[in-house]
């Protein structure tokens, strides 16, 4: 068969909280929710899974309070949860400002933005917190380096996170035999490869990732369920990574899954899928569309001949004041079913939280129709 005609072959992720096909997009809840966005709003464009955020919820409502509550019962999420691992943000935290904090092969030690106090997110500890989470999936602990540190400095990164990664193993092993969690429920573990704009050292990563995941093997745990890709997708001048996402996705065992953490644009989304990545999460729709930017499409489909086909306009210009067109008339979202240009428009000059609402749940359904469009595209 020629390749052009190869349609993908489906692929379905198994979660406590029911299946999603391969690829999907989670918004994320960094705090537990989604800004602006009820769970009605998300229900309303099927939303399937969502990503919160370890390091957020660790600071408030703080781990003490899930001891008690979990994220599916406290928040209502009816629908699979990841969490990250906080690392991304623990570490942003201190690099933007050395006196909150160091990092040491223990983890990191920190002061909390919120009162001041020192705290520990060791591997240990992040991954105790996903299980109070009780989240669906969990990420481990990782060392994320800036993609501009010379080559030894990106290696011990990589060393790191693959320390923190085997003890995360343990602890989550620890922590599934404590709660006598049974093999079918157990929230699924994804690994973090790292390495920076250095594909040698990606492929260095993910090895001794497969060999920690070899040597810890029980009957609690048999592998990493799946493999992010750490760090940031641009390089130092901030160009897209395209020959690293796709090398290392290549790399990954086709049974694993692909998680394109952070990716991204519709435009980075379309190539990491046709690389074979399976997950993603972003702020762009949401964020973008608090500002009023929107998404909106060109004809019925937003690939047509496997190009992208949307155009991102601001609300506020003042081009939109006496435009009284549906926004997006192949939209089915509440935005483009009750509202038009001119009357966003007006919301924004008022920076009413209505029109903010209505854009980041359009754009999102936009990401979310694009992820169905990318279900049924053929392999390119
Ligand atoms: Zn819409």
């Amino acid at each position: 068969m020629n390749k052009k005609n190869q349609i993908r072959q489906k692929k379905f992720l198994k979660t406590n909280y029911g299946e999603i096909e391969s690829p999907f997009f989670m918004p994320d809840a960094t705090r537990g929710f989604v800004k602006f966005l009820s769970l009605k709003d998300l229900s309303n464009i099927n939303l399937e899974a969502v990503v919160v955020n370890t390091y957020h919820l660790f600071l408030r409502p703080g781990q003490s309070f899930f001891k008690k509550e979990n994220i599916h019962k406290w928040g209502n999420w009816e629908i699979p949860v990841l969490s990250d691992s906080g690392g991304y943000q623990v570490f942003s935290l201190i690099r933007r400002n050395k006196k909150m904090g160091k990092i040491t092969d223990k983890g990191a030690y920190f002061r909390s933005p919120l009162d001041g106090k020192w705290l520990w997110l060791t591997p240990e500890k992040s991954i105790a917190m996903q299980f109070d989470l009780g989240v669906d999936m969990m990420v481990v602990l990782d060392d994320p380096p800036q993609n501009n540190l010379k080559k030894d400095k990106i290696k011990q990164a990589v060393e790191r996170t693959l320390q923190w990664a085997r003890r995360s193993v343990k602890e989550y092993k620890r922590q599934i035999r404590n709660r006598r969690i049974s093999f079918k429920k157990r929230p699924l573990l994804f690994a973090v490869i790292q390495g920076g704009p250095y594909l040698d050292l990606r492929e260095y990563c993910l090895n001794g990732l497969k060999k920690i995941a070899f040597e810890e093997k029980d009957d609690i745990f048999k592998d990493w369920d799946g493999y992010g890709f750490g760090g940031r997708h641009v390089d130092s001048q901030g160009n897209f990574m395209e020959d690293i996402l796709k090398a290392t996705a290549k790399m990954i065992p086709n049974n694993k899954w692909k998680f394109a953490l952070g990716i991204g644009s519709p435009e980075d989304i379309v190539k990491s899928v046709s690389m074979g990545w399976d997950m993603f999460d972003c702020v762009i729709p949401t964020r973008e569309g608090r500002h009023g930017k929107l998404l909106i499409r060109k004809y019925p489909k937003i690939i047509v001949r496997n190009k992208l086909k949307y155009e991102v306009v601001n609300i506020s210009n003042q081009r939109f004041k006496n435009n009284t067109k549906i926004i997006d008339k192949h939209c089915q979202c509440e935005l483009c079913q009750y509202y038009n240009f001119s009357f966003l428009h007006h919301l924004f000059k008022y920076q009413d939280p209505l029109g903010m609402r209505l854009v980041a749940l359009h754009n999102l359904k936009f990401y979310l129709d694009l992820m169905n469009e990318l279900r049924d595209i053929q392999v390119v």
